[in-house]
């Protein structure tokens, strides 16, 4: 017994070790990569969900290192979030991503934005910054943020979001029922749309739980006042699903995965001749 509790403890600190060096070679990595532009943004189309026009685009982060591979977001995004680097990366994303909107001025622009980018001023300053400098006029940017910034309700928070929103940004709330369920806030905060999370799409139109879940976010959404996009629409039937159910929009593989701005452009012009 003595033998297998020295192998499992072992075990354990073999993956510990591993996954900490993982995370020391990626934090070594990331500023390196970012300085040499191996980060590109990708940008996902999202349709209106009665037409399927592409209306507005979500800007994604991608890493191709010569050296790792192609390196995850959510796996980068978290050590960027660990050393505060997110703060420099989220700015240079949000420039980015104006620029791209600058070419396509009837799309809106969608970045995400980490909890952690409200815990300082810098991402509220440049949006402001971009405003006054006329960056910002015509309502192209929408930042998503997630329930869980929502869910301490600072005041300070709070009234970051209500002067960007007073600006013309749209504030959406990303991965809508995976996090802290507190519907409150939806009425307190200065939110004007919502993610729904993929999770609940997956098993539309089949999984009745799934359609009632689907049905009941978008009416009371509606009833408030806010805008729904659906998440993760993979088929054909979940499109009808939603389009029966008056979702607004809707984004997912069924319609493009994301894309670098030049096969974008292409997808823009194959969906105007169609
Ligand atoms: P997210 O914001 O929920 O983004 C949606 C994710 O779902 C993306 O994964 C997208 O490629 C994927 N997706 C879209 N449609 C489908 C579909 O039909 N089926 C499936 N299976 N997946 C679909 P991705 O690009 O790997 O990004 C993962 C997460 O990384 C994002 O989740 C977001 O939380 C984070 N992330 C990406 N870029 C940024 C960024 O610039 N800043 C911050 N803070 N986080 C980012
Ligand atoms: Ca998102
Ligand atoms: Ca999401
Ligand atoms: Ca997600």
């Amino acid at each position: 017994a003595k033998k297998v509790g020295k192998n499992t403890f072992r075990f354990y600190s073999t993956e510990m070790n591993k996954k900490l060096l993982r995370k020391i070679l990626l934090e070594k990595k990331l500023k390196q990569a970012h300085t040499q532009n191996e980060l590109t943004l990708h940008y996902q189309p999202i349709v209106d969900v009665q037409t399927g026009t592409t209306v507005a685009a979500e800007a994604l982060l991608r890493w191709h290192s010569p050296e790792l591979g192609t390196v995850s977001p959510e796996e980068f995004i978290q050590v960027a979030e660990g050393n505060g680097f997110i703060n420099e990366l989220g700015l240079w994303v949000l420039s980015s991503a104006m620029s791209f909107a600058k070419q396509h001025s009837d799309l809106e622009v969608s970045i995400n934005a980490s909890s952690l980018q409200f815990n300082n001023e810098q991402l509220f300053l440049e949006i402001k910054r971009l405003f006054r400098a006329g960056e910002l006029s015509n309502n192209n940017l929408c930042i998503e943020i997630t329930e869980r910034l929502l869910l301490e309700e600072t005041e300070r928070v709070k009234k970051m979001l209500h002067e960007i929103r007073d600006l013309g940004v749209d504030i959406s709330i990303d991965d809508f029922g995976t996090g802290y369920s507190s519907l409150s806030y939806l009425k307190r905060c200065p939110v004007n749309k919502l993610k729904i999370d993929k999770s609940f799409i997956t098993d539309t139109p089949h999984d009745n739980e799934c359609n009632t879940l689907v049905r009941a976010i978008i009416m009371m959404s509606h009833a408030l006042g806010i805008e729904v996009i659906a998440e993760g629409v993979e088929t054909q039937e979940q499109w009808e699903f939603l389009k029966a159910e008056g979702c607004d929009l809707a984004q997912g593989y069924y319609f493009s995965k994301a894309i670098d701005s030049e096969q974008f452009n292409a997808y823009l012009n194959l969906n105007k001749s169609v």
